[in-house]
């Protein structure tokens, strides 16, 4: 069984709440196991231009409550290539690193596998970090729960002036391939209409609905658009709908970068911890090419390869379906 001696950590793609106690997790679990930890800033761009420093325990004190990541993340196009992945390769041997963690999504855990299978001696172990829940493997992934939590304040704020005015709101949110959030935001919001990236919106439909609203005498209606939805935008959808529906006042809001930010919730903060000691206790125990995930409350190990491949965006019909009959 390979022996791990050195532990490089990155975060990477899209910043997430969560990631600084996974971090941090990654960091303690290491030295408590007596191996030595390095940093490595603004995921594989840090690694290409060695920009990478001694963690210790007291580097990761008082971060469980920031948002962001206090190692910089980046989207970093030299890593898709043959050169810079063998420049990232030879900085990680000059350092004697023999594994990392990496932190993020999709793209990420698509570079951590190419870039293991072509340095096979450098063990590689993902964690789900990113606020659109749409990986393979675990139920949730870190900085969902905290985003949902933000978009359901701004949302409910949004609700008390709409109220005031009697009127129709289309807000915007994340989600260019994943409709989790505004699925989630809508039903604990209440919003009138839900329009996701996974299913075509009949927009006669939802012209009637929203009629049907003022019929049952709502003072004011919400429809959440993720971003990803096929009719474009919410501006684009509120176009279209202001041409029938003549009784609203519409308005739009995109709420945009704010999701991101902000102290992770306690389920981030739980769930990073966990996820991040998983992480380092796989790497001990042999693992390599793999992702640790949450399922029905424990921790699930999924190879990078099934976690990317068996990944697709599948519609919660039911609860689409309650969303919709609770807000009549
Ligand atoms: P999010 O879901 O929040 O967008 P992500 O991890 O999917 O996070 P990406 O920007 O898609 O974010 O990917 C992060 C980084 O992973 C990229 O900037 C790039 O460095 C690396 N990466 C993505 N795809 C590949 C690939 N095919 N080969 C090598 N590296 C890749």
């Amino acid at each position: 069984m390979r022996k791990i001696l050195k532990l490089g950590v990155l975060t990477s793609g899209g910043d997430a709440p969560g990631m600084n106690p996974c971090i941090r997790s990654v960091v303690r679990t290491a030295i408590y196991n007596g191996l030595q930890v390095v940093g490595i800033r603004r995921g594989y761009q840090g690694l290409i231009e060695d920009d990478m420093y001694d963690m210790n325990t007291r580097s990761v004190s008082n971060i469980l409550d920031l948002g962001g990541t206090i190692l910089k993340t980046a989207r970093c196009l030299p890593f898709r290539t043959d050169e810079g992945m063998e420049t990232a390769y030879q900085n990680l041997k000059k350092r004697e690193i023999d594994a990392i963690v990496v932190i993020g999504g999709d793209g990420t855990f698509t570079g951590a596998l190419r870039f293991s299978q072509k340095y096979p001696d450098i063990a590689v172990l993902g964690v789900p970090g990113t606020i659109d829940n749409d990986l393979y493997g675990s139920t949730y992934t870190l900085g969902f729960d905290t985003a949902t939590n933000t978009v359901i304040e701004a949302i409910d704020k949004i609700r008390d002036t709409a109220d005031a005015h009697d009127r129709l709101f289309f807000i915007e949110v994340m989600g260019r391939d994943s409709g989790a959030i505004a699925l989630r935001a809508g039903i604990s919001c209440g919003a009138e209409a839900i329009l996701l990236p996974e299913k075509e919106t009949a927009i006669e439909n939802l012209i009637e609905n929203l009629k049907g609203g003022q019929y049952n005498k709502k003072s004011s209606s919400i429809v959440i658009v993720a971003e990803g939805d096929k009719h474009g935008g919410a501006y684009d959808i509120a176009k279209i709908v202001q041409k029938e529906v003549k009784f609203y006042d519409v308005k739009v809001t995109i709420l945009g970068h704010l999701q991101r930010g902000g102290s992770p919730s306690a389920f981030d903060r739980i769930l990073g911890s966990r996820l991040g000691y998983a992480a380092v206790n796989a790497l001990i125990a042999g693992e390599t090419q793999k992702m640790v995930g949450l399922e029905a409350n424990h921790i699930k190990i999924t190879s990078l390869e099934e976690a990317l491949t068996q990944h697709e965006f599948k519609l919660e019909e039911d609860l689409m379906q309650m969303a919709e009959i609770l807000s009549i």
